[in-house]
């Protein structure tokens, strides 16, 4: 029989916190396809590594008062050897920290950028001016409209809900406590609402694969119709923006982090 070629990405574990029973049962099954194919003689492209950016490490920096990268660094290390020591198949476990990362991914994002699919747009974002600085929704407390918990503006801990754009309004700087207002702020939106029909018809042939819970993840997102989202945020930590005026920002981590899969397994080349 013919080899295939067999492409696995385990989910890339957030540098922020050690690894608990969870993340092993979620990631396990990854690992016993990738020695099923290889048995089967197939060619296997086992790989993950630790995500290094996003707020949720700059958070626990500085209630450590370290840098981000010494905490990134710290779990990355702490979660290679936890994978070698349990026997953990990986071809490439590696980073989202490195050079060759970081230089692919701007790549790609000006690639992007100069075909029209990432585009510059004014909005207003909450601001805080007590700490003089843009703040994203879980930098954002508020009274939970749903449950009257107090919970962050990214979801609720408590009952899930996400707050919308409205409620938001009514939040609080997490780190001062002081009421935020509103203030003009530019930054790159990808266009996912040019790609509504063409993942529409992709989905509608791959679908049926899927679990239930991502088909209908998946399927609510498209019926609402796909709507662009800012890939670009105020932090001091993540990949640079490959984009004139963008100094002072990052790329948001989730088109940072998805973008590697695809160059990961060429870093060890
Ligand atoms: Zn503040
Ligand atoms: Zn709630």
């Amino acid at each position: 029989m013919e080899k295939r070629n067999i492409v696995i990405g385990g989910a890339w574990p957030y540098a922020n916190s050690s690894l608990h029973l969870g993340h092993i049962a979620g990631l396990i099954s990854g690992d016993v396809l990738a020695r099923y194919y290889r048995l089967k003689g197939d060619n296997v492209m086992y790989v993950s590594g630790s995500d290094c950016h996003g707020t949720p490490i700059t958070e626990r920096a500085k209630k450590e008062g370290k840098e981000p990268s010494e905490i990134a660094n710290q779990y990355h290390e702490e979660f290679y050897k936890m994978f070698q020591d349990l026997n953990f198949s990986y071809d490439l476990y590696s980073k989202t920290a490195t050079d060759y990362h970081k230089e692919k991914v701007k790549e790609l994002v000006r690639k992007l950028y100069d075909n029209g699919y990432i585009y510059e747009k004014i909005e207003p974002q909450a601001y805080c001016e007590h700490c003089n600085k843009f703040l994203s929704d879980r930098e954002i407390k508020l009274t939970c409209p749903v449950c009257k918990e107090e919970t962050k503006g990214d979801q609720c801990d408590n009952c899930l809900h996400v707050p919308t754009v409205d409620e938001l309004k009514k939040g609080y700087c997490i780190e001062c406590g002081n009421k935020t207002i509103e203030k003009d702020n530019k930054n790159l939106y990808i266009k996912l609402s040019a790609f509504q029909k063409q993942i529409e018809e992709h989905t509608a042939k791959v679908n049926h694969e899927w679990r239930i819970n991502a088909q209908n993840e998946t399927n609510k997102y498209l019926k609402q119709g796909l709507l662009d989202r800012a890939v670009t945020r105020d932090l001091t930590w993540g990949v640079d923006v490959p984009v004139d005026g963008y100094e002072a920002k990052k790329l948001y981590v989730w088109i940072d982090a998805v973008l590697r899969l695809c160059y990961r397994y060429n870093e060890s080349m």
